[in-house]
């Protein structure tokens, strides 16, 4: 259900004040469901959709950290219940509602063996300072990768994680590139946290240190005016509008993600977009229409070095499971039939396209690229 900001008052007697700091008097609607808030400017233009977790847990050991205070102080003035311990959810629920609810859960704890798994083709590294999102988007790949109760876990110990990924800059002579966002979508809890805030200033000074960063959520204020000296790269996650409308949930429109990207541009960001996952049984069409929407939002061009990076729909058995508990019903194109069975790196099998299939959509799709992006970049093509 939607309510309009004023009704927020009901929540309790420190919620005002507290709204009020959040949405500095743009007024916002509230979805109680998903724990976002959506700035409008006027009466319907959304600028900006802010992430409120309905519980924040802290561990004991996350309360040793310095930065943990302000954190809980943060949520705690958005309105959050905070609570010591670890995450729990009331027994007896459906995985549908057990998953609806989790992702409105946000765990403060300590990453006491910060590990940079490789992280291909995005970038050398993973860097890992938050896991999950709060978003719902049926396809997800964390829908395997966070377990049953996928709440988003924020490690506090920012500067250790930071530091040892320094030292492995330090280590090579080369460029090497660390992924934001491989396991979560940092950016809804970034007003919180600062954590990508902070990782751009680090990777700022590390001379052959660079960061990624790709999220489908606009709320990017805290990104404005670091110095962050061209060194992070801010990708946005873009699906074609008809798969858009039919798989994702609780993630902002294309149009909010397209101008939050020019906003970013803006600030002398280098911008990219993910298109993921391209699904191929409607042929080419939707995403021609996508490329012309992204052409069209920069209406005096592309910033020059703007990337695209292609990833194909897949599936493992265990994910497949999963969404359908989670959705049944979903019409996600999931029929092993009509794919081929390829063992990951990882040790298990997904369902990929079919390579003779997949070469034809990247030769079709590059020619689009050309036509209609002509300068752009594109990185892969899985
Ligand atoms: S926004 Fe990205 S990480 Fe979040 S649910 Fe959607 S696909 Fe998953």
């Amino acid at each position: 259900m939607r309510v309009q900001c004023f009704a927020i008052r009901s929540f309790g007697k420190h919620r005002v004040q507290d709204i009020c700091a959040i949405t500095q008097q743009v007024p916002g609607v509230l979805d109680e469901q998903s724990g976002f808030i959506t700035l409008v400017r006027g009466n319907t233009t959304p600028v900006a959709s802010v992430f409120v977790p309905q519980t924040v847990f802290v561990t004991p050991k996350a309360l040793e950290y310095p930065d943990t205070p302000r954190m809980l102080e943060a949520f705690r003035r958005a309105g959050s219940v905070i609570l010591r311990g670890s995450p729990r959810l009331q027994r007896g629920l459906t995985a549908a509602a057990r998953y609806a609810r989790a992702k409105t859960v946000v765990v403060l704890t300590v990453d006491e063996k910060p590990f940079f798994r490789n992280c291909r083709p995005s970038a050398d590294y993973e860097l890992n300072l938050v896991r999950g999102c709060p978003g719902m988007c049926e396809y997800c790949y964390l829908q395997t990768a966070m377990g049953s109760s996928p709440y988003i876990r924020i490690s506090v110990n920012v500067e250790d994680i930071l530091e040892k990924a320094g030292e492995i800059c330090r280590q090579k002579s080369g460029a090497v590139t660390f992924e934001g966002s491989s396991v979560s979508d940092p950016v809804p809890v970034e007003r919180y946290t600062k954590a990508i805030s902070r990782a751009i200033s680090f990777f700022a000074k590390i001379p052959n240190g660079y960061l990624r960063v790709v999220t489908k959520f606009t709320d990017v204020g805290n990104f404005f005016g670091l110095d962050h000296r061209r060194k992070t790269r801010m990708r946005y996650s873009l699906e074609a509008q008809e798969f858009h409308q039919e798989f994702e949930r609780g993630v902002p429109s294309l149009e909010e993600r397209l101008e939050a990207a020019r906003t970013l541009a803006e600030d002398g960001y280098p911008i990219g977009f993910v298109i993921a996952p391209v699904f191929l049984e409607r042929g080419l069409e939707p995403y021609e229409r996508l490329l012309t929407m992204i052409k069209e939002a920069f209406a005096s061009g592309l910033p020059e070095d703007t990337t695209l990076e292609f990833v194909t729909h897949r599936f493992t058995e265990r994910a497949k499971s999963l969404i359908l508990a989670r959705r049944p019903g979903s019409r996600l194109p999931m029929r092993e039939d009509d794919r081929l069975f390829k063992m990951g790196r990882f040790g298990y099998g997904k369902y990929v396209y079919p390579a003779e299939k997949l070469a034809h959509a990247k030769t079709s799709m590059t020619e689009l690229v050309e036509r209609i992006l002509p300068g752009v970049r594109i990185e892969y093509f899985v």
